[in-house]
């Protein structure tokens, strides 16, 4: 009995929480028929190629997922969450989060894959190839969610990686360039206000390490703090260890629900994405005089608010004037203060969001809503007291040989296909700055994301996860 007791929480730590740790869980029984290569690299290697028609059937016969299991393991990764179903609600390095890491640490080692994590916690699962010194294949996404959100976004990219994993092994091929899954910490930006935390890290920001320092969430409790309270950033406060270097990675494939309506309204089962658009972020505050509402004639006042009123609308006429579809802007958060009825607004706090698959476009929007945040100010006598561009990200554009990699194993798999654009961004938009990328889009009901109603069927997930595992198994060999 003393035994157990002592030795579950030693088991748990060895096998869950301890990061930093290389864990084979448990070595993949091979199976006997194993492939040639020549069936997922597309290229004759030792012997003349299959004629194309029974390559495609031998791959569509072969790579088969799981589903029911799948599925299951959706439902489940969903059940950790702080809000009631079918919501969910998982925040960094809450209790529900790590509940959600050992899960996904679980079923990495029941894949065969050998488990490590990094001092943000980025978890990865590598199932090394038979040239283990070549740079390897990543896949993977978050499974981090926003409150009241739904258990698709992110989750479809993570389970669905070690999926892939598991077809490709039933399958029985053999990787020449080691495969491994990826879950970030933090795509979303709820707790410290930064999002694709993890990748950001990863991909070398030496501002993100420096900002981390003082980050501190809603509760006052620092970023250091709560990732030791997760089991992570135990020995150190540098976070530069996190970084990648330079050619760890040969590619990078997200597979990802779409969060927009196109695929499903076209039915369209696979999406390759060639682009991810640029976003930006700015922080803007007003400060008038305020007073009372009845007593401060009209000619009298610097309302702040109506400053934020005409700077919402002024946003909008930058973004229609770039003449482009693919410019967005949208002011999703104006506060104001005292916010009373009856009290002329003597502080307004805005936050606006502008993104655009053309950066020097993107950036012309972001310089005219400076003049226009200035120019406000002194038509209305009222003060600029902040203007923080909080982030300006480049877009990301695929790799060619991703794209075609993803292309081919979409036409191989009989899977109807088509190029886009990703306009909400993602991990890839970062790792696209240490390894070729790519992200493979599937159709979600009506585009709905982060709120409960986000859906996707299984059927269009195994699709997705087939041909994340015929892409992988290309680039593994290529
Ligand atoms: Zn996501």
């Amino acid at each position: 009995m003393a035994a157990f007791r002592f030795s579950l929480p030693l088991l748990l730590s060895l096998l869950c929480i301890h990061p930093f740790t290389e864990i084979l869980v448990n070595s993949y029984e091979e199976d006997p028929t194993t492939k040639t290569m020549e069936d997922f690299s597309g290229y004759p290697i030792h012997e003349p190629p299959l004629p194309s028609n029974s390559l495609s059937v031998n791959k569509e016969s072969s790579l088969s997922v799981n589903k029911e299991s799948l599925q299951k393991q959706i439902d489940e990764l969903s059940t950790f969450s702080d809000s009631p179903a079918p919501s969910v609600t998982r925040i960094l390095y809450s209790e529900k989060d790590v509940m959600a890491r050992r899960f996904v640490k679980n079923l990495m080692g029941l894949s065969g894959l050998s488990v490590r994590e990094d001092a943000v916690g980025n978890i990865f699962g590598r199932w090394e190839g038979y040239e283990p010194e070549l740079a390897a294949v990543l896949s993977g996404s978050h499974v981090d969610a926003i409150p009241y959100s739904g258990k698709y976004d992110g989750v479809v990219g993570v389970l669905g990686a070690i999926e892939a994993i598991n077809v490709l092994k039933r399958s029985g091929f053999k990787p020449k360039k080691s495969l491994e899954v990826i879950m970030f910490t933090s795509e979303e930006p709820t707790r410290f206000g930064i999002s694709c935390l993890g990748s950001r890290l990863l991909a070398g920001s030496e501002a993100l390490v420096k900002a981390l320092k003082q980050t501190v969430d809603n509760h006052n409790i620092s970023f250091l703090d709560a990732a030791r309270s997760a089991g992570y950033a135990k020995d150190q406060e540098d976070l530069t260890s996190v970084f990648l270097e330079e050619d760890s990675y040969s590619a990078f494939v997200e597979l990802h629900i779409e969060q927009g309506p196109i695929l499903e309204e076209e039915s369209i089962s696979i999406g390759i994405v060639t682009a991810i658009a640029a976003p930006a972020s700015i922080k803007v505050e007003f400060k008038g005089n305020g007073g009372h509402a009845g007593a401060v004639l009209m000619p009298n006042r610097n309302d702040a608010g109506l400053a934020a009123a005409e700077l919402a609308l002024a946003v909008e006429k930058h973004v229609l004037d770039s003449g482009s579809i693919d410019t967005v802007g949208t002011v999703g958060i104006m506060e104001l203060h005292p916010g009373a009825i009856n009290s002329i607004p003597s502080k307004a706090h805005l936050q606006i969001d502008t993104r655009d698959i053309d950066e020097s476009r993107r950036n012309i929007v972001i310089d005219k809503i400076r003049q226009s945040a200035s120019t406000i100010s002194e038509n209305r006598g009222v003060q600029l007291s902040e203007f923080e561009i909080v982030n300006q990200d480049p877009p990301a554009l695929s790799e060619d040989s991703v794209i075609k990699a993803m292309e081919s194993a979409s036409k191989e798999l009989n899977l109807t296909h088509k190029k886009m654009i990703s306009r909400a961004y993602h991990d890839s938009l970062f790792m696209a700055r240490k390894s070729p990328m790519g992200m493979i889009f599937i159709p979600c009901y009506k585009g709905y994301s982060h709120k409960p109603e986000e859906y996707s069927s299984i059927e269009d997930i195994a699709n997705g996860v087939r041909v994340l595992a015929l892409t992988l198994a290309k680039l593994s060999l290529s």
